[in-house]
């Protein structure tokens, strides 16, 4: 164990011998004494050595033991050292007076060496205490602040503490800054479907522990506006005592990418229609919602008229562009219930919840759009259309076979027609 250093300020030097004696002799293994015969010596020697403890008179000439513990709790560097009053006033006023100056405890001349001893015991024990606390706090600190996540730590009610990055996200310096600009970090989360916010929690319970709750079965995910850009994060909660850790994960941009995979997984790159694959899946569902409802539905293939030929004539960009064009057109007449994809080519699928005759009719206005469409050269481009009806027992093979059956006949007949199987 190191020695620690005890500094005894006092202006009579027989006051300052004894106090060194009695230390001394009573635990010179602890103690190293040093002396200074006025408030101005105690002053320059705090400022030089490493002091634990101040031992300080009250009635000293020049600047008296009150005058000086304030110097010392005003500086920066010593404002942490203990000191303790050695007195030979008791009055109440003194002794108010000792505590409000910022001294720790104060004892009475003539003293108890034993009752100083223990005194100076405790109070070096309860500091170095404090410091343990505030090297645990820095080190929560610096691991928190090591974080690129958001971190935040509240009671539920209250926010307490946030990270550097936290800080840095939101642009503001301090927590009571950013509860200035937001209030509470739930509040920032915006209602969205498929969102985590303040619109899900029920009134009972605080919102930390419905994300408790809800993360448990789900990823929670969290919409953050911020500086005119939308964020997203992945929200967890963790609960120690009373109080919640809460972490937001910046995922913008996984999700920006896994969007942008389901997008290329489910649209024809050229077009931007729906790709068969789509098609696949969605016609799936209409099929078993029209056999379990047993309400109508219509199928359709489509395949452009002498398309070979412009890509001759004309090659094969302005091809793509008639393809594009084509589309647009398509799905501009088609309603939200409506499945339109492109098959492969140039030929295209379409299905409509309606009967045959119905589908008969909105096949021949497409047509007509489209032979009517000016598009970018000079002859106009028009379709043919196989249209049938899903019958019970139907699976979309059956179903492609009959309509691509009737498509060969409306080509058979001259093209630009719609024929029915
Ligand atoms: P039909 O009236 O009998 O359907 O004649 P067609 O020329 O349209 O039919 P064919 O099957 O002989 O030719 C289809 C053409 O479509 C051939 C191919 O070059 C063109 N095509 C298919 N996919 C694309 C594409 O993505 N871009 C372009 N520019 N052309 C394509
Ligand atoms: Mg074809
Ligand atoms: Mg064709």
């Amino acid at each position: 164990m190191m020695k620690k250093n005890i500094l005894c300020i006092d202006d009579v030097d027989t006051n300052l011998f004894t106090l060194q004696s009695v230390i001394e002799y009573m635990a010179e293994d602890k103690y190293n004494v040093l002396i200074a015969i006025s408030a101005l010596e105690g002053l320059k020697i705090l400022l030089k050595e490493k002091i634990d403890l101040i031992l300080l008179d009250v009635m000293m000439p020049e600047i008296d033991g009150f005058e000086c513990a304030k110097i010392i709790k005003s500086n920066k560097k010593t404002k942490d050292i203990p000191i303790i009053f050695v007195t030979a006033n008791n009055d109440d006023q003194t002794i108010e007076t000792c505590y409000n100056v910022g001294g720790d405890d104060y004892i009475n001349k003539p003293y108890n060496p034993t009752e100083l001893l223990s005194r100076m015991h405790f109070h070096l024990k309860s500091r170095e205490q404090d410091k343990l606390i505030m090297k645990e706090k820095e080190y929560t600190r610096s691991i928190l602040d090591s974080q690129d996540n958001l971190v935040l730590v509240t009671d539920g009610s209250l926010d307490l503490t946030v990270n550097n990055a936290f800080l840095e996200f939101f642009s503001v310096t301090s927590i009571e800054e950013f509860s200035l600009k937001h209030n509470y970090l739930s509040h920032t989360f915006s209602e969205e479907e498929g969102y985590f916010s303040l619109a899900l929690v029920k009134e009972q319970i605080t919102w930390t522990e419905e994300v408790m709750k809800r993360s448990i079965e789900e990823d929670l995910l969290v919409k953050i506006k911020q500086d005119k850009k939308e964020y997203i994060f992945n929200l967890k909660a963790k609960s120690f005592s009373d109080q919640y850790i809460i972490t937001l994960t910046d995922i913008t941009q996984i999700s920006q990418l896994s969007l942008e995979y389901k997008h290329e997984a489910s649209h024809d790159s050229l077009t931007q229609i729906y790709n068969r694959h789509m098609f696949n899946r969605l016609i799936d569902m209409k099929m078993t919602q029209a056999k379990e409802n047993a309400n109508p539905l219509v199928f359709l293939l489509l395949d452009i008229d002498f398309f070979k030929a412009v890509n001759d004539n004309h090659g094969h960009l302005v091809g793509d562009d008639i393809l594009k064009h084509l589309s647009r057109l398509i799905q501009s007449h088609t309603r939200e219930n409506d499945l339109f994809a492109r098959w492969g080519g140039e030929e295209f699928v379409l299905a409509f919840d309606v009967d045959l005759s119905k589908g008969l009719e909105i096949a021949n206005h497409l047509r007509e759009y489209i032979e009517k469409e000016p598009f970018s050269i000079a002859k106009n481009i028009t379709c043919s259309f196989g249209i049938t009806q899903f019958q019970e027992n139907d699976t979309l093979d059956s179903m492609i076979l009959r309509a691509d059956k009737a498509l060969y006949q409306a080509k058979g007949n001259g093209r630009n027609q719609v024929c029915h199987a």
